[in-house]
C-alpha cells in the first residue's frame, strides 16, 4: 500500500472538545482552521468517525487500547474504575518496539490521579493542569517540539493533548473577536438559562465573557479557541517538515468528542450521544498515501489496530474490538464495521447504536441497585429510547421511535445482542449499571460552586 519503513515516527495531536463540523475541512463556513485544512489536503480525512465513549477519559482510553469502553470498564470521566494492568496501551507497545515515547497530557494530573493509566508506557510523561484564558497550547507545543529535537533520529511516539476549545471559552486576541457576528445567535440566552437557571448562571458566568447574553458570542469564543489551537497544529507540521522527517512520520490529528450547541438541549458542553458530541475529527497522514476522503463508518476503537499494523507492533494476546483502517485506505469498499456503539455514564447514562442510516439512543434510568440515574440537569430521566433517521434528519431533531416501531425493534435487538456479546467477553455485569454516574448533577454543581 505504501512504502514507509516499519518504525515511522508516530505523532498524535489530540484536540479536546473539537467539533468536526466547526473545521473548514469538514464544511464549516468560518475560517477557523487554515492549518488543519492544509493538512487535510495531504491526509485521509474520515467523514464518519465516532467516539465509542465520551467524554474525555473513556474516549482516550479506547483510542490508546483499541478496546470499547464496555470491554475496559472505563465508561465515565474520572470514575472509580481503573484500567486493568493486563490491557496494553499504544505507548507501552511502542516502547517495547524500540520507540522513545513522549506524552504531553493532563489526564493523570487533572483527574486527581484517577487516570493513572494515561501515563503508562511513556519514557517522558509531561503532565499539566489545563489553564484556560492564556496561551497554554503554545507552551505545550513548545514542549512537543523540544522533544522532537531531542530525539531526532530515534523513532518517536508522541502524544500531544491540547485543550483550548474546552470550556471555559476564552481565546486570546485576535481570536476573541475574529468570528463574532452580532445578531447571528441561533438561541436566546434567556431561554437557555431557563433550562436550569442555577447551572447556567454558574457555568456561563465562570467564563467571564464580555457578552454573556449573546449566544453568538459564546460560539465565536469557541471558534476562536479552535483557531488558536489550529495555529499550533501548523507549528507541529512545519517542525516535522523542517527536520526532514515528513516522509518518516505518521501524523494523526483528531478530537476525543465534539461540543453541543443546542443538540438535545445541551449547550456549551459535551454530553448526550448526539452526533454533535460523538462525531470526531480524524485526519490521518501517512507517507506515500494518496490523500482523500473516507466516508466509511469508523470508531476511535480502530486507531490502535491501524497504528499497530502500520508499525508491526507486537499484538496483544486478547482480541481488540477495533479494526484496522488500512483496508479502507487501500481502496477496499467493504465497510469495516456495520455500526458504532457509543457510551456515556458521566453526567447522565446512555448507549447509542449508530449505523450509517439510523441512530438509536437508549437512556439508562437506574443503576444495578435500583437507584435512579438522573439526566444532565438532575431531573428524572425519561426512559423512552430515541430513534433518528440520519438520511433525512442528520441534525437529529425529529425522534421517530413511535412512527417506526419495526425499525426501533430491530435496532434495540442489535444493541441487546451487542451487550450480550460484551457481557460474555468480560464476564462482568453491565458497566453502566454497575458503576452509575461519575459526576451527577448535584456533585457537578457542588464542584462548580466551590470554585467560585
Ligand atoms: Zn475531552
Amino acid at each position: 500500500m505504501n512504502s514507509i519503513k516499519n518504525r515511522p515516527n508516530i505523532v498524535i495531536v489530540a484536540i479536546d472538545s473539537l467539533r468536526a463540523d466547526h473545521l473548514g475541512c469538514y464544511g464549516y463556513q468560518k475560517d477557523t482552521s487554515p492549518e488543519i485544512d492544509a493538512l487535510a489536503r495531504e491526509s485521509v480525512v474520515f467523514d464518519a468517525a465516532f467516539a465509542a465513549g465520551i467524554p474525555t477519559m473513556p474516549s482516550f482510553t479506547t483510542l490508546l487500547t483499541g478496546l470499547h469502553p464496555y470491554r475496559t470498564g472505563i465508561v465515565s470521566h474520572i470514575g472509580q474504575r481503573r484500567l486493568s494492568e493486563h490491557v496494553r496501551t499504544l505507548p507501552e507497545l511502542a516502547r517495547e518496539h524500540g520507540y522513545v515515547t513522549v506524552g504531553i497530557d493532563n489526564l493523570v494530573v487533572q483527574g486527581e490521579g484517577r487516570g493513572s493509566w494515561f501515563a503508562r508506557g511513556y519514557d517522558h510523561y509531561s503532565g499539566y493542569l489545563y489553564r484556560p484564558f492564556g496561551d497554554q497550547d503554545a507552551r505545550l507545543t513548545d514542549r512537543a517540539l523540544g522533544y522532537m529535537e531531542e530525539y531526532a533520529g530515534n523513532p518517536l511516539f508522541l502524544f500531544l493533548h491540547l485543550w483550548s476549545p474546552h470550556t471555559p471559552y476564552g481565546p486570546q486576541p485576535p481570536y476573541d473577536t475574529r468570528f463574532y457576528e452580532l445578531g447571528s445567535a441561533p438561541y436566546d440566552m434567556a431561554e437557555v438559562r431557563k433550562l436550569q437557571p442555577d447551572y447556567y448562571e454558574a457555568f456561563v458566568d465562570d467564563m467571564k465573557l464580555a457578552h454573556p447574553e449573546d449566544y453568538a458570542y459564546l460560539v465565536a469564543q469557541y471558534d476562536g479557541e479552535i483557531a488558536q489551537t489550529d495555529a499550533q497544529v501548523g507549528r507541529v507540521v512545519r517542525a516535522i517538515k523542517q527536520r526532514g522527517a515528513w516522509e518518516d512520520t505518521v501524523l494523526l490529528v483528531m478530537s476525543d468528542h465534539g461540543e453541543c450547541f443546542g443538540e438535545g438541549d445541551f449547550h456549551f458542553d459535551h454530553h448526550g450521544l448526539y452526533d454533535a458530541v460523538t462525531r470526531v475529527a480524524m485526519l490521518l497522514r501517512l507517507p506515500g498515501q494518496q490523500p482523500g476522503r473516507c466516508g466509511a463508518l469508523v470508531s476511535t476503537e480502530d486507531i490502535f489496530p491501524t497504528l499497530a499494523e502500520l508499525t508491526d507492533f507486537p499484538s496483544p494476546h486478547y482480541p481488540l474490538t477495533g479494526a484496522s483502517l488500512l483496508p479502507l485506505l487501500g481502496g477496499d469498499a467493504t465497510p469495516i464495521r456495520p455500526y458504532v456503539v457509543s457510551v456515556e455514564a458521566t453526567r447522565q447514562a446512555s448507549l447509542a447504536l449508530r449505523t450509517p442510516e439510523y441512530k438509536l439512543i437508549l437512556p439508562f434510568t437506574e443503576d444495578a441497585a435500583g437507584a435512579p440515574l438522573p439526566d444532565f440537569y438532575g431531573r428524572p430521566r425519561d426512559p423512552a429510547p430515541l430513534l433518528f433517521d440520519l438520511r433525512t434528519d442528520p441534525e437529529e431533531q425529529r425522534d421517530i421511535a413511535s412512527d417506526a416501531p419495526d425499525r426501533l425493534a430491530e435496532m434495540m435487538g442489535m444493541l441487546r445482542a451487542w451487550r450480550a456479546e460484551m457481557a460474555d467477553a468480560t464476564d462482568e455485569p453491565d458497566p453502566i449499571q454497575a458503576q452509575g454516574l461519575s459526576l451527577s448533577f448535584d456533585r457537578f454543581m457542588e464542584r462548580l460552586l466551590a470554585r467560585r
